[in-house]
């Protein structure tokens, strides 16, 4: 079986990328246990470039596996497209996930309660074992509910009304999520790069 390393630590993501990868005859490794890999700083001011950063980290200490990282985030259009790449860190450092979502519907209902329009984006970032670099993305368009519901996912799904739906994607589900989200579909991008070149 390959090794396909990812590189978060982000226990909500590798539960998707579980699922989502699981057509491939491969081993989802994530750098937890490795003691010579530390996360970088996200430095980046593009979900491209951070996926990059993060992407190489991890390839510069598994040189001759496949490695990819994602960046994601929550672009809201009342807000001028934040929290955006700070999406994890918007109500501090070392924000929880309920504390970012507090201030987002908090900043939200002071700058403009009535337009709620946002948008999911996912960026991979794909390092194959001769060291070329491949990116994927995806977005998943909704809107901002007034309040938390829904008990399933992590982030900001509890308050993520996606486009043509009236419950959020923790009410609907992983299964649900996993055939639309901005993740999904950038994986299945990359999915297609890995039928060519990859055996399953
Ligand atoms: P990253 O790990 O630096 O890419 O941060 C991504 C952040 O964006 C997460 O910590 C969440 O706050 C948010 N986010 C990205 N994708 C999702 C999702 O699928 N559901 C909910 N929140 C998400």
């Amino acid at each position: 079986m390959i090794e396909f390393w990812v590189a978060t630590s982000n226990s909500g993501k590798v539960k998707e990328y579980e699922r989502l990868l699981g057509e491939f005859n491969v081993a989802l490794k994530t750098p937890q246990s490795l003691s010579s890999y530390s996360y970088p700083e996200e430095t980046g001011t593009t979900f491209q470039e951070n996926a990059l950063i993060k992407a190489k980290a991890l390839s510069a200490v598994k040189p001759n596996q496949w490695v990819f990282a994602e960046d994601s985030g929550l672009e809201v259009e009342g807000l001028n497209q934040l929290p955006g790449v700070h999406s994890a860190r918007y109500a501090g450092q070392n924000a929880s996930d309920a504390e970012n979502r507090a201030k987002l519907l908090k900043m939200l209902q002071l700058r403009s309660p009535k337009n709620r329009q946002a948008a999911f984006q996912a960026v991979i970032a794909l390092i194959s074992p001769e060291k070329e670099q491949f990116f994927f993305s995806g977005e998943l368009k909704g809107e901002i509910a007034t309040k938390e519901i829904g008990q399933t996912g992590f982030g900001y799904d509890s308050i993520f009304i996606p486009q043509g739906e009236s419950q959020t994607l923790a009410e609907l589900g992983l299964g649900f999520k996993n055939k639309v989200s901005h993740r999904f579909l950038a994986t299945q991008k990359m999915s297609l790069h890995l039928k060519e070149v990859m055996p399953t």
